[in-house]
């Protein structure tokens, strides 16, 4: 497998990593460089000049010891080599940026990895983004796993974000869960999948969010086929929640509170408190739960 480095991205990386060098006093690197890019300046503009420029940069990447971690962390990635002939590093500018993607390719199976040049120079670390990104792809590059191109996930542009959150939060759950069932998983990314998770489900009860956790971060890993299903459909969250088909928990904006029966546009979070709904109950044996109740009926419950 060809290693490659996009020329922003080895700029950004260099350029970052002489001037820390420099800001602890150390000058050698970067003089060492400049004058090496001295004729590269006289040469006449051009891709003779580019490359030459390129080669100097990748030099200097290398003598400051940079291109280790890139080393370090393919070399737990044996299969990769086996499956794709090209891995490009290319600069990312945000997290959210920071993914590896299968690009098309007339010869052989390019990979690009976009990756925060201090991943490098700080303290970030890139083996974490390496083991989660790389666990992504061969995924991607399995048949069992099936995966389908997929431009549009929703059916509605406006639901567009919102499952794109879900499609990406249930493969994140399987890739992070076999990497900490590796020991090789990031402190921390357990309770930060769960938190997305109680964001991108706030209307499921407490034990559902638990059920979909554990089955994502510990279970077989799941098709892509299941995990869109999962990104698009309630009901296919709702089995796997093991909640029943008809639940519903997120009453919308407007309509009437079961409770009071005003159009309720401030709905009171869900799960409510078994205070609370021992309360409720109370007062409307009939009523459940998963019927919510508005926020002006919670907080007088809530102070009963
Ligand atoms: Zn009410």
């Amino acid at each position: 497998m060809n290693l490659e480095y996009d020329p922003g991205f080895l700029d950004a990386v260099v350029t970052d990593a002489l001037r820390r060098a420099e800001a602890a006093g150390d000058r050698a690197a970067a003089a060492d460089l400049q004058s090496a890019l001295e004729p590269v300046y006289r040469m006449p503009a051009g891709g003779a000049r580019d490359q030459a420029f390129a080669r100097e940069q990748l030099r200097t990447f290398r003598q400051l010891g940079l291109e280790r971690a890139v080393l370090a962390g393919l070399a737990e990635f044996p299969e990769l080599a086996r499956r794709v002939d090209r891995l490009i590093l290319c600069r990312a500018t945000t997290r959210r940026e920071e993914e590896a993607d299968v690009l098309p390719a007339e010869k052989g199976r390019a990979v690009r990895l976009r990756v925060l040049p201090d991943r490098l120079t700080g303290p970030a670390g890139l083996v974490a983004l390496l083991r989660v990104e790389l666990t992504r792809i061969l995924d991607l590059l399995d048949p069992e796993f099936a995966f389908v191109p997929c431009g549009r996930l929703a059916d509605r542009p406006a639901e567009e974000n919102l499952t794109r959150d879900r499609y990406r939060l249930f493969w994140t759950l399987s890739v992070e869960g076999r990497l900490a069932a590796a020991g090789r998983g990031e402190a921390g990314a357990a309770p930060r999948a769960r938190t997305e998770l109680d964001r991108l489900y706030a209307s499921l009860p407490e034990e559902g969010r638990e059920r979909l956790f554990l089955r994502y971060w510990t279970g077989p890993r799941p098709t892509h086929a299941e995990i869109r299903r999962l990104a698009r459909e309630t009901a296919a969250v709702l089995a796997a929640a093991g909640l029943p088909h008809d639940y519903s928990a997120h009453p919308t904006s407007g309509m009437p509170c079961p409770l009071c029966r005003f159009p309720a546009f401030d709905w009171a979070p869900a799960p409510a408190s078994a205070r609370v709904v021992r309360a409720v109950l109370q007062d409307f044996p009939e009523w459940t739960a998963t019927a919510g109740l508005c926020g002006r009926c919670f907080e007088l419950y809530d102070r009963s």
